[in-house]
């Protein structure tokens, strides 16, 4: 067990969690940002995106984004944070019995994995239900595989996974144009069949319901926020993102959140960054204050 000191602590190495540490870096201050996986967040496994005026690959961007918060002198750290208590200073435990302090934390931990919110989804964990068209899509080449969602880029995976062959059919998109041969089916999962793995599933539309064959269903909806360590004293909204003012901070002193764990966020890259943007600078703002007033 350890205890550390910075001015900054950032929870997520994601798009908005790197931005915010590098300009927090950039303007002089001590600045660790920690993941419980490697740094890039979900960008990790995007190897091409839609709507991002910047262009480029996921992996590409998220080493970019990884090197530039390195090269302000950011601390990036590894570990999970199970617990974010106190105030000014604020502590934040991981999972491996750390404990660092800081005078300010950004919460930039993103959403969990999707979920269908079915009974029996855990048991095809892995065995037909994924999350990742990037990593898992070559598994299914000749095989039909679901999309189950309803924001503009999961259009964009539906296509990746064409691309690898698969018969692809969107379940859920209700408003987004799909790309030339994508099936849609409107309605929702309510069932998972199958033995050790996935077969098919049951999709209900109004008072219908139909078996449709699946050996894959990747899930893009009921994604929560990822913000099970932070204390109640921090205003959510009824889904469970952090509340937050136009510039990023949480309704207590010093604690501040960006990109998709905030409340109202648009899940998309260029706004994750954005919101680090926005995030930083506050910080930077608050800190210095502080300082200057000891
Ligand atoms: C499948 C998919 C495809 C997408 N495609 C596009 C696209 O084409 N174009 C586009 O603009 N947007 C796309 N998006 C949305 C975009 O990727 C997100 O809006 C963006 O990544 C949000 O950035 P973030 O930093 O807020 O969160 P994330 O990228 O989710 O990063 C959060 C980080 O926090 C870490 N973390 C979580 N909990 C903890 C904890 N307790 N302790 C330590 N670390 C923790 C995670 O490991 C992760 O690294 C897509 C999203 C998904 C899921």
């Amino acid at each position: 067990m350890s205890t550390s000191a910075y001015d900054i602590v950032v929870i997520g190495a994601g798009p908005a969690g790197l931005t915010a540490a590098t300009l927090a870096a950039r303007a002089g201050l001590k600045v660790l940002c920690l993941d419980k996986l490697a740094p890039g967040g979900v960008l990790i496994n995007l190897t091409s995106l839609s709507d991002f005026a910047g262009g480029g690959d996921g992996p590409t961007i998220a080493s970019q984004l990884a090197d530039q918060a390195s090269e302000a002198g950011v601390e990036l750290g590894f570990g999970e944070v199970v617990r974010l208590s106190g105030g000014v200073p604020w502590l934040v435990e991981t999972a491996d019995g750390e404990t660092h302090s800081a005078r300010a934390v950004i919460v930039a931990t993103g959403l969990a994995k999707g979920r269908l919110g079915l009974p029996d989804e855990d048991a095809f964990e892995g065995r037909g239900l994924s999350h990742c068209a990037s990593c898992d899509g070559p598994l299914y080449v000749g095989k039909p595989v679901i999309v189950a969602g309803s924001a503009g880029w999961a259009a964009h995976e539906a296509l990746e996974l064409k691309g690898f062959g698969s018969e692809v059919t969107v379940v859920d998109i209700a408003t987004a144009p799909l790309p030339d041969g994508i099936a849609r089916l409107d309605g929702r999962i309510v069932a998972l069949q199958g033995g050790d793995f996935l077969e098919s599933v049951i999709v209900e539309s109004g008072s219908s319901r139909k078996t449709v064959p699946a050996s894959a269903v990747f899930v893009y909806l009921g994604q929560s926020p990822a913000a099970e360590f932070v204390p109640d004293s921090l205003a959510r909204d009824a889904a469970g993102h952090i509340v937050v003012d136009a510039e990023g901070r949480a309704s207590v002193a010093m604690a501040f959140a960006a990109g998709d764990v905030r409340a109202g966020a648009r899940v998309a890259l260029a706004d994750a960054i954005a919101d680090g943007q926005r995030a930083g600078q506050a910080v930077v703002q608050a800190v210095g204050t502080a300082l200057k007033k000891n």
